[in-house]
């Protein structure tokens, strides 16, 4: 993958890198409540918010600069990292942004936190134990920086393009937030007679996700060079954070119905129909049979 080839400018990050933490309310990230966020959202979907949609979005914000704030100890915005991040923020903006124009549809571009520990954000903390997620509350993307090293460590998953996917991933919450559908799971979650019911929306809306994900892979492809490597390392990536593999790897058993973001063999299947495809519409994981997803 060439993200080197992609736009930048629009990826609306805020870099609070190398921060001392929470603002005021000391360091609340690791130690034990780190390790019970980390265990009940693992990487990936993970804050309520991240499923809980809802609200109105907050303000509207189209910026087209780069913006740095809270930088204290010199970490210069213009780094690789940056520069990825905003490439990958900005490519996947352009193309939703475009895909709502084409439907007459307003949409309202997602920002990005960068941070390292811990920060404060529209839906409370996040540490790094949280993993990515999106919070519908701020239309903000939270990742620190340093998941990537520990998703190439730990998960097996690594190099540029399953990175994109994993902000892809979350940039595909906010567009489910746009359109809505973030609001409509949660009234259906709400009136869901058992947890198993409950679940099973969540699982639809991270496959959608991982759908949308594909979708923006599509319409970068051969700007960015994406090769058929790139995307078999983001297959690796997406069996690596089933909820069936990281419950094997936790619990030593699979238990279908606490599923929440799907398995291997499921996030695999929509990432691709959204890549093959570049059609949002084929998207649609809540008018298939749940059995059959
Ligand atoms: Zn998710």
């Amino acid at each position: 993958m060439d993200w080197k080839n992609l736009p930048s400018g629009g990826g609306g990050i805020e870099d609070r890198r190398g921060g001392g933490g929470i603002p005021g309310g000391g360091i609340a990230v690791g130690g034990i409540g780190g390790l019970i966020i980390a265990l009940i959202a693992m990487f990936f979907g993970i804050n309520p918010g991240d499923i809980l949609g809802g609200g109105d979005g907050g303000p509207v914000q189209t910026q087209t600069q780069p913006q740095t704030q809270s930088q204290p100890q010199g970490t210069p915005a213009t780094d690789e990292n940056f520069q990825f991040m905003d490439r990958i923020m900005t490519s996947t903006n352009q193309v939703w942004g475009g895909v709502f124009q084409q439907a007459g549809r307003t949409y309202t571009p997602a920002r990005l936190v960068l941070y390292t520990r811990g920060t404060q954000g529209g839906c409370g903390v996040a540490s790094s134990a949280s993993g990515p997620f999106y919070c519908p509350l701020d239309n903000k993307v939270y990742i620190d920086t340093n998941f990537f090293s520990m998703m190439q460590r730990r998960l097996g998953g690594g190099g540029d393009f399953a990175y994109s996917y994993v902000v892809a991933h979350e940039v595909g919450h906010h567009v489910q937030n746009e359109l809505g559908i973030a609001d409509q799971v949660e009234r259906k979650q709400r009136s869901a007679r058992t947890e198993a019911e409950a679940n099973s929306y969540s699982v639809r809306l991270e496959l959608q996700a991982d759908c949308f994900a594909g979708v923006w892979g599509n319409r970068v492809r051969d700007l960015a060079k994406i090769t058929q490597a790139d995307v078999q390392n983001a297959v690796n990536t997406a069996q690596a954070i089933g909820d069936d593999n990281l419950q094997r790897q936790g619990a030593g058993r699979v238990v279908p119905d606490s599923f929440t973001h799907g398995s291997s063999q499921q996030r695999i299947t929509w990432f691709t129909t959204g890549f093959e495809t570049g059609d949002p519409n084929k998207c649609d994981t809540f008018n298939q049979n749940y059995n059959q997803l």
